[in-house]
């Protein structure tokens, strides 16, 4: 058997949480994996699998890695879920009660060796929130790798939780946000009470997220190790932090740009779940070069309707061209489809001179084109390293989990944007926007190309997420020696 198992490639299954973010990051470690003869077993939960076949040509796009494969499992939710943010709880729970079951079956059943593979699996590759891979793992007699795909920075805070309520800081004692945490190594005199995840604000400790990320906090260290898609000029000193939580890290980011790099002239696949309007492509091709600010919140990200007006008048007042994306459901309450005179004439006649509207854009290409000046961002990390990478600076308005840390690392840190957290005022966001097209755009704009700059660098030959992919590369190879040998 371990003659014959040697002669077999590594295989690693990927499990990524069932949403855009963490499925799109995922898909790109599977490629870079693939593309190093590594077997991949990528599972989906069947909702995000046919929403993937529904709007992209993934399928198709797959089918020209013969050692990549897709397998699905229920989610577990009722038919109707909207799986939005407010669901993330009620989804992890289901995964736990429905979708692990299946899973033990299917790799109890095929004796670790996955359906219909020939090859045993290696090693799991799993969402950093899923705190039952380490049993699965454990089962299964291979290593865990957890990757987490939200920020390092967004993670350390979540890892400083436990120190924080055994300090008595947490729950806020008052509702001063302005106020400095007392314990944050790494990050001294960054983050104020505002600054750590939205979650962070519950007078509630037994509050449902907070528990969910305090189990993940003790999980975190159990795992062989830590994929992080970010790199070492960006975010040095939270990588030597969490280094004392977890020895074993790779930093192997921005991951679009090392798959991109790696595929040099061969296309990318888009692994959108909702339908790319590609309209807006051309419509920015009209536009000059800096003039356009790039609007999104994301996949998950809700808006009320007085927030949704403030921004538009914003947007409309600050002359500033305009790109939007209007996610179905991403304002509450409201239906965002409106008939020219069902809206302010001055809003109406705004958008129908400088802006472009769309439910969903092909965001990569968006951001790498040369007529957007500025990206007005929810500040999710796939979002924001995207933004990173093509030299955009950004306004940010982030909604929850680690959004409130990365944009006061954007703000603050990078000194790539500017943080509007917490605030949504007409007045605001057209100050910002001309402070960033107009004001600062120089200063603005040469801070964002030098951090694109050493991105870029950090994929290239010699660079340290290059390094970094490469070890973990042979690390998964040298697993599968571990795992003949057991
Ligand atoms: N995205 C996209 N088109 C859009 C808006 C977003 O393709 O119109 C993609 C974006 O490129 C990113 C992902 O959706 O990769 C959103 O992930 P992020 O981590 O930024 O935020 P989340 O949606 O998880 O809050």
């Amino acid at each position: 058997m371990s003659n014959q198992r040697s002669s077999l490639s590594p295989h690693v299954l990927i499990f990524p949480l069932p949403l855009q973010g963490p499925v799109n990051s995922m898909l790109k470690l599977a490629q870079l994996l693939c593309l190093q003869n590594i077997q991949i077993t990528f599972l989906n939960t069947e909702h995000i699998q046919e929403r993937l076949q529904n709007c992209t040509n993934n399928q198709n796009y797959f089918q020209k890695y013969k050692n990549f494969r897709f397998e699905t499992v229920p989610d577990g939710l009722e038919e109707g879920n909207p799986r939005t943010a407010d669901q993330i709880p009620n989804i992890l729970k289901s995964i736990e009660v429905n979708v692990l079951p299946i899973l033990r079956e299917m790799l109890g059943t095929c004796g670790a060796y996955g359906p219909d593979s020939e090859s045993p699996l290696t090693c799991i590759i799993a969402d950093g929130i899923f705190t039952f891979a380490v049993d699965i793992a454990k089962e299964i007699g291979v290593p865990l790798l957890y990757f987490d795909t939200i920020s390092p920075c967004g993670l350390w805070t979540y890892l400083c939780l436990p120190k924080l309520i055994e300090l008595g800081e947490l729950p806020f004692k008052d509702d001063n946000l302005d106020e400095l945490i007392s314990y944050a190594p790494g990050m001294e005199g960054i983050i104020r009470r505002r600054d750590l995840p939205s979650f962070c604000r519950t007078k509630d400790i037994n509050d449902r997220i907070l528990q969910l990320v305090l189990e993940e906090d003790k999980h975190i260290p159990l795992a062989h190790g830590l994929i992080f898609n970010t790199f070492q000029q960006l975010e040095s000193p939270i990588l030597s932090q969490m280094l004392n939580i977890c020895p074993n890290i790779y930093a192997i980011g921005p991951l679009h740009t090392h798959l991109k790099t790696k595929l040099a002239e061969e296309k990318t696949s888009s692994s959108s779940i909702w339908k790319e309007d590609k309209s807006c492509m051309s419509w920015l091709d009209s536009q000059p070069t800096k003039s356009v600010i790039y609007v999104s919140i994301g996949s998950l990200a809700v808006m009320t309707k007085e927030q949704f007006f403030e921004i538009w008048y914003g947007l409309v007042n600050s002359g500033s061209k305009f790109l939007w994306v209007r996610r179905p459901g991403s304002v509450s309450g409201l239906e965002i489809e409106f008939e020219f005179d069902e809206i302010p004439l001055e809003l109406a006649q705004g958008t129908k001179e400088g802006g472009k509207i769309v439910s969903w854009a092909p965001q990569e290409e968006v951001l790498a084109h040369s007529a957007v000046g500025c990206f007005l961002t929810h500040s999710g990390w796939n979002s924001t390293l995207e933004s990173l990478v093509e030299g955009k600076p950004m306004i940010c308005w982030p909604y929850f989990v680690d959004q409130q840390v990365n944009s006061r690392y954007v703000g603050e840190v990078w000194r790539i944007g500017l943080d509007m957290k917490d605030t949504c005022d007409r007045e605001i966001v057209e100050k910002m926007i001309k402070e960033v097209m107009e004001l600062k755009k120089e200063e603005f704009s040469k801070r964002a190309e030098e951090m694109a700059k050493l991105a870029k660098e950090s994929v290239s030959e010699g660079g340290s997420s290059f390094e970094d992919l490469d070890r973990l590369i042979q690390d998964i190879k040298l697993m599968k020696i571990a795992a003949n040998h057991d």
